[in-house]
């Protein structure tokens, strides 16, 4: 039986993606409650100073580096601490495998694919933020959780607040499911400002601070596709049953509707704090009251209001792409999902136009084939050949147009931004 973590019993933690916009967020709650808490193992793509630090201030026992070149400053760093340090691919593995009992999968895109598996194949509690990783192998995760007696423990914040609705009813108490959205920066602007909507605009986010590629994915809805598809595997629901409601005050994180007719919701502010720390807690309840680094309680009467609205899927046309990836099946969800890391990454180097993106991801998942992806090498080899083809479809569209928006790169205003693995010059983003 999985118990609270207790002074008496405290869990061993390991933080996949340690750097990042959720990484830093576990940090912070972690911090609110360290006597609970033993941290086994954190790691990082390059930022090697801010991994250093981390390790340090939590008293890890080993930290993980996954550019090899960073391998030497990261043992200077750690000088004297005696935490054992270690870089690349196999590493960032290896760091799953450490028998540490809960897990935060927080690595962003497919390239988390590996070290979360190893973890879900262990048996660990797995907070899982990676929500590209359900995308692209959910039915591969779900059959190695069910084989291992891993729990998967959701944290994106619309997952974990359905989660948290259906407490301990089953799964086939669920009529409906209303995954609430913010609507992103671009919520009420006109396809033409989309269009020529340069890297500052679309990363700027009303509610969430986030890293750069999922505040992109927000900015396209894209995000929401992809939550549609994380949904349909974690709570077994046929997309038909799913809803997509914007909600621009990001308030109410999701809905469950049960079959006997009750809707159940749940209410915060927008603070990735709040999912993580149900996740840390779990099966309990962690008691963060009166910590400076708590996130703050809602103030309905301060809000006033609430309001809803259908999205609009001519201005997100994302939302139809990833339905009816999920409804194909086969190697569709691997294609949307590559395809559109490589398109948000280009777009973010300032090589193609914002409303390119899933003009790019549409392209490419035209050559979905059918019949069921479960073997991790398969999907691997299927990501692998969709960024190939997203990257000659990139290069085609970017040279056909000339930005008004600035070009210029990446800009360094959201958390890892500056770092994240350039898959495109790639061509894949596994190991
Ligand atoms: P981020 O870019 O801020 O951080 C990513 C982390 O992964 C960093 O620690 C980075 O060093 C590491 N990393 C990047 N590329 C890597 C690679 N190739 N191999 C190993 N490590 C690598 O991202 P984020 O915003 O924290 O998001 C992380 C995941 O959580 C994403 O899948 C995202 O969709 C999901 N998520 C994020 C939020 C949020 O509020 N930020 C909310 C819900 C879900
Ligand atoms: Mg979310």
């Amino acid at each position: 039986m999985i118990r609270p973590p207790s002074p008496e019993h405290r869990r061993s933690v390991t933080i996949l993606g340690v750097t990042g916009s959720i990484g830093r967020s576990t940090v912070a709650v972690l911090r609110t409650r360290p006597e609970l808490y033993r941290i086994e193992a954190v790691t990082a793509w390059s930022s090697v100073a801010a991994l250093a630090e981390v390790a340090r201030l939590l008293g890890a026992r080993l930290a993980v580096i996954g550019r090899e070149d960073l391998l030497s400053e990261l043992r200077t760093r750690l000088e004297g601490s005696g935490i054992e340090a270690a870089a690349g691919d196999a590493a960032l593995v290896e760091a799953a495998e450490r028998p540490a009992d809960w897990v935060m999968a927080a690595i962003v895109g497919a390239a988390g694919l590996r070290p979360t598996l190893a973890a879900v194949r262990r048996g660990a509690m797995v907070a899982l933020a990676n929500k590209e990783c359900l995308v692209c192998a959910g039915a591969l995760m779900l059959a190695e959780a069910a084989r291992s007696g891993a729990r998967l423990l959701p944290v994106d914040s619309e997952h974990n607040a359905i989660f948290q609705a259906l407490g301990a009813a089953p799964l086939e108490s669920i009529a409906r499911l209303t995954l609430t959205a913010s609507g992103g920066p671009f919520r009420d602007a006109s396809i033409e400002t989309m269009e020529a909507a340069g890297v500052e605009e679309a990363l700027a986010h009303p509610n969430w601070s986030m890293g750069a590629k999922i505040s992109i994915d927000s900015a396209t809805m894209m995000n929401k596709g992809l939550e549609l598809i994380e949904a349909c595997h974690l709570f077994a629901i046929d997309e038909r049953h799913v809803d997509i409601l914007v909600h621009p005050q990001s308030i109410v994180h999701s809905l469950l509707t049960f079959r006997d007719g009750s809707t159940l919701a749940q209410l915060s502010p927008p603070d990735m704090r709040v999912p993580i720390a149900h996740a840390l807690g779990w099966p309990g309840r962690l008691d963060l009251g009166g910590a400076d680094t708590a996130p703050a309680t809602l103030d309905l009467a301060a809000l006033g209001a609430l309001s809803f609205q259908a999205p609009d899927a001519a201005r997100f046309p994302a939302l139809g792409l990833a339905r009816a990836a999920l409804r194909a099946g086969g190697t569709a969800p691997i294609l949307l999902n590559a395809a559109n890391e490589v398109a948000v990454e280009a777009f973010l180097a300032g090589r193609i136009g914002f409303r390119d993106i899933v003009r790019i991801v549409a392209a490419v998942v035209e050559e979905a084939e059918h019949g069921p992806v479960t073997e991790y090498e398969d999907i691997r080899a299927y990501d692998a050949r969709a960024r190939s083809v997203a990257v000659r479809v990139t290069e085609r569209t970017g040279a056909g147009r000339v930005f008004s928006s600035r070009p210029g790169g990446r800009t360094d205003c959201a958390p890892g931004a500056s770092e994240a693995k350039v898959v495109s010059s790639k061509g894949s983003a596994w190991t």
